[in-house]
């Protein structure tokens, strides 16, 4: 199956990547499920339904033409409407999106949440770009993606690049074009204009609830605990949050350019008027903290800590630095980002026996947010933070005991990476069978 992937797909590494941890996963159900090896069903949940591509054409502040491309990849519609975010990176490629959308699929399917998986970007760099220069870029995206979503039919929302400015960029162009107020059409939107409370922290404050699980359940808790997490966009400033919130310490962060160690713990206001408001570099903050240092490029890794939340990107996190964590004392390695730990990273884990948590279970709590946001929009609903948030911490509780119980079912106790595949595919698998074949 995996050399068919590899044919089909040239080129495309971090797809291959994915791809090959699922299947790794998978020899176990099909001893099961004779049935799916007969309908090639993972098979076909390895083909996206629909990949478009499309260009997107801008003029920027000097009045010189830009052209970028555009990518949505519908993956799988077997649980819901297809459901992921836009990247903005100058990284975009089309083995990206695709990595991304079927990781989705999963991720969705451990929700609970009747969601099906897709997601979509640009190579566009946001980065050193005018608000108006953003905004044209949007309504030139959304001028050509407007006409493959919809409430029912696909339901973007954002990730790296795309956060709540971008997403009021593309919603308005959206509206524009068909005339319509869909809430339902993007999740991630502004508090007065549809948005559901909890939404921009979900992703952060499900990592951290998830890890607050797997040490549960091993009699642990984060008090006094020292954490590291890479990044310091969306989902690793609201990681910080959570992870002070629950009695530990975020000591180290970073982005592109370095990091910075704060032994005090880090600063979250100090950050968020960084990255959020000046959306600086994160050297900044190391200037105005005077118990933080800022080291320039460097490995985050190298920092010891309890626990890693690599938060920031794919393949951040290798086979050396996985190293390093394990001969640090590391105890629970939880990713926020989607794939940020190498296969290598992941092996050097389990040789040390780090107990690892896969992006498609720890950082779910953003999907399952907007799996919410869709709900208050259907309903025409507004729920409290407190509310939204209850919901949160259940979900991300539900989905490690959903991992930790399947892992022991299918004869892997305490592998959480086995436990979300098959616990995820089974969900789309079930689906994907009785909708004949499609
Ligand atoms: P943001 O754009 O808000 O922040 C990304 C952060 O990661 C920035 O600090 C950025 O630094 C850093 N980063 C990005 N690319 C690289 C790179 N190549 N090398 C080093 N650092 C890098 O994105 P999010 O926080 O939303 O997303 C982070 C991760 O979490 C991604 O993997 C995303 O797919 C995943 N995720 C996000 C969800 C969400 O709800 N937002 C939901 C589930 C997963 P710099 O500014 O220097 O580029």
């Amino acid at each position: 199956m995996y050399a068919e992937v590899l044919r089909r797909n040239p080129g495309e590494r971090e797809f291959h990547q994915a791809v090959h941890e699922v299947l790794e996963s998978l020899a176990v159900v099909l001893g099961r499920h004779s049935e799916y090896a007969e309908m090639k069903t993972i098979e076909r949940i390895c083909e996206p339904e629909r990949q478009i591509i499309f260009r997107v054409p801008w003029q920027d502040d000097s009045g010189e033409v830009q052209i970028n491309r555009g990518f949505r990849v519908e993956f799988n519609s077997a649980l819901g409407p297809y459901k992921g975010g836009l990247r903005f990176h100058p990284s975009v490629n089309l083995g990206i999106v695709k990595f991304l959308g079927f990781e989705q699929i999963f991720k969705n399917a451990l929700t609970g949440m009747p969601i099906g998986g897709g997601k979509g970007g640009s190579d566009f760099d946001p980065k050193g770009r005018s608000d108006a220069e953003v905004m044209r870029f949007c309504q030139s995206f959304m001028t050509e993606l407007y006409r493959h979503i919809g409430e029912y039919t696909d339901v973007p929302a954002g990730d790296i690049g795309v956060g709540a400015r971008e997403i009021g960029y593309l919603f308005g162009q959206y509206k524009r074009i068909t005339n319509r107020y869909e809430s339902g059409v993007l999740t991630g939107k502004g508090l007065g204009w549809g948005g559901a409370l909890v939404r921009t922290e979900a992703t952060g404050y499900g990592a951290a609830f998830f890890a607050e699980a797997m040490m549960e359940a091993r009699g642990e808790s984060f008090d006094g605990t020292r954490v590291v997490i890479s990044g310091s966009g969306n989902v690793a400033v609201h990681g910080i949050e959570k992870v002070h919130q629950l009695g530990g310490t975020a000591v180290a962060c970073s982005d592109s350019s370095g990091y910075v160690v704060d032994e005090k713990g880090i600063d979250l206001e100090v950050l968020k008027q960084v990255k959020e408001v000046e959306r600086g570099r994160i050297a900044d903050y190391a200037d105005r903290v005077g118990s933080a240092s800022f080291v320039a490029g460097g490995s985050i890794w190298d920092v010891p800590c309890d626990v890693a939340m690599p938060s920031a990107t794919q393949n951040e996190l290798d086979g050396e630095a996985a190293q390093v964590l394990a001969r640090n004392g590391c105890r629970y390695v939880v990713e926020g980002a989607n794939m940020p730990a190498t296969p290598e990273a992941v092996d050097a884990f389990r040789a040390a026996g780090i107990v690892f948590a896969p992006g498609k279970a720890a950082n779910a709590g953003g999907v399952a947010t907007s799996a919410l946001e869709m709900q208050q929009n259907a309903s025409r609903d507004r729920w409290t933070f407190e509310h939204s948030e209850a919901k949160l911490a259940e979900i991300m509780r539900g989905i490690h005991a959903r991992c930790h119980e399947t892992a022991e079912e299918y004869g892997s106790p305490g592998d959480l990476v086995l436990g979300a595949n098959v616990a995820g595919f089974l969900e789309v698998a079930e689906a994907v069978h009785a909708h004949g074949l499609i």
